[in-house]
């Protein structure tokens, strides 16, 4: 039996990363960029108004105050988008909107509340320092400066940049095709009554949506039944993906055939077993050059080791550096006892009180209560050696919910 740790190393070494496609801006929300992206242009392009107000020279206003407001005579009014057409001169002023250009002439502009408009005056009651809320051109992003780095997660903020340095498609890493493959006579498809000895096949679904969440491209496949020879069948044609995912027949089951087929025709099973609960029966190994992550049956297991492996390695696929899940400090509100040797993942509600993380456990935690993962927004990490956690002790929760550029 193969630890956690190296478990995730096993996976992790034979990983490639994917190379690069186009995609359009919006595409590329949590995809890593392949390409630096240098500035064709200033940001802002010209100095503009940060504020509603007027644009005046500021030594008109030294002796301006509340008390003594200095009058000025307004000669335009500027939008933004438009062009000034005139240039302010001494006891002048120009009305300008936010985002408006500055004028010639202008330094500075006082902002509407500091003013009292009369016809074609303003009296100012607020003295200006030079460039006083002015956005100089550039200010945010100068021409030729490398803006974003290949490498980074697109986030928000990095499309929001993209669209305004011009960039309509961005080349990213691709994502990866990922085939999955549940197993079982039990199972039955989502839309058919299950009747006595049979379930709805949901790992398919669990899976599809944990792969897509970090990026991969699910295929589900047909449900496949417990023979070997339909099983080598499935996973060779799901071997024209990039990765694939069995769940089910992988224990020590009379028709676990999972890691026989992987042993037959891909002769190439890295591991079997990891010292962890949910999770421990789990296969890694390929089907020709096609890795293959043969996962547990049931469905808190199957998607504690989606978490644990499978979406590292399609994270690392995709060109990403930062593979682990945050992980942060919380309280448990409860005392949990469990034997030493396998490393715990419990589903766990985490919420602030107080400047405080404080984990509580969703209930139940057997490996076939999915309910135990429907309300969880974290997982609790007991390591291999703890078998006790006190009520109000330390423990490590790992975040399941920040986005993938966080
Ligand atoms: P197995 O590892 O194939 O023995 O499966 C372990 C447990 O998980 C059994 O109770 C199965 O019925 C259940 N199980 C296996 N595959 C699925 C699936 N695709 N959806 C839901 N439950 C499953
Ligand atoms: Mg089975």
């Amino acid at each position: 039996m193969i630890s956690v740790k190296d478990a995730l190393a096993v996976i992790l070494e034979s990983c490639r990363p994917l190379g690069l496609e186009k995609v359009d801006l919006l595409g590329g929300r949590g995809r890593v960029i392949g390409e630096d992206v240098y500035a064709p242009r200033d940001i802002p392009s010209a100095a503009n108004s940060a504020m509603d107000g007027y644009a005046v020279r500021c030594g008109d206003t030294i002796k301006a105050s509340e008390a003594e407001p200095v009058e000025l005579k307004v000669i335009e009014t500027i939008a933004a988008g438009a062009s000034p057409a005139k240039s302010v001169r001494p006891g002048q002023a120009a009305r300008i909107m936010t985002g408006a250009v500055i004028p010639k002439g202008a330094d500075a502009v006082i902002r509407r509340e500091d003013t009292v408009e009369q016809g074609k005056t303003v009296f100012i009651k607020k003295a200006a320092h030079q460039g006083l809320d002015i956005r100089f051109s550039g200010e945010d992003v100068q021409k030729g400066e490398c803006v974003i780095k290949a490498g980074s997660v697109l986030s928000p903020g990095h499309i929001g940049m993209l669209a305004a340095l011009g960039k309509a498609f961005v080349a990213v890493h691709s994502r990866p095709r990922v085939a999955i493959v549940s197993t079982g006579d039990e199972l039955v498809d989502i839309e058919t009554d299950p009747g006595p000895g049979k379930i709805v096949n949901s790992n398919s679904y669990s899976l599809a949506a944990l792969v897509s969440a970090c990026g991969g491209v699910p295929l589900l496949t047909d449900i496949v039944r417990d023979k070997k020879e339909d099983l080598a069948t499935a996973l060779q044609s799901a071997a024209r993906a990039d990765v694939i995912l069995s769940s089910g027949g992988v224990s020590m089951g009379d028709y676990d055939f999972v890691k026989d087929v992987m042993g037959d025709i891909g002769n190439a099973m890295r591991f079997w077993q990891v010292a962890m609960r949910p999770g421990k029966p789990l296969a890694f190994g390929s089907i020709g050059e096609t890795p293959l992550f043969g996962l547990p049956g049931n469905p808190v297991s199957v998607m504690v080791s989606f978490e644990q492996f499978v979406r590292p390695y399609l994270l690392k696929m995709q060109g990403h550096t930062k593979l682990a899940r945050l992980s942060v400090t919380a309280t448990s509100a409860q005392t949990i006892e469990k034997p030493a040797g396998l490393r715990y993942f419990l589903r766990a509600v985490v919420q602030e009180q107080n400047g405080r993380f404080i984990a509580r456990l969703t209930g139940e935690q057997g490996s076939g209560i999915l309910k135990s993962m429907v309300e969880a927004n974290a997982l609790m990490v007991l390591p291999e050696e703890r078998t006790r956690v006190k009520k109000g002790e330390d423990v490590v929760i790992q975040w399941l919910n920040e986005p993938l550029w966080g």
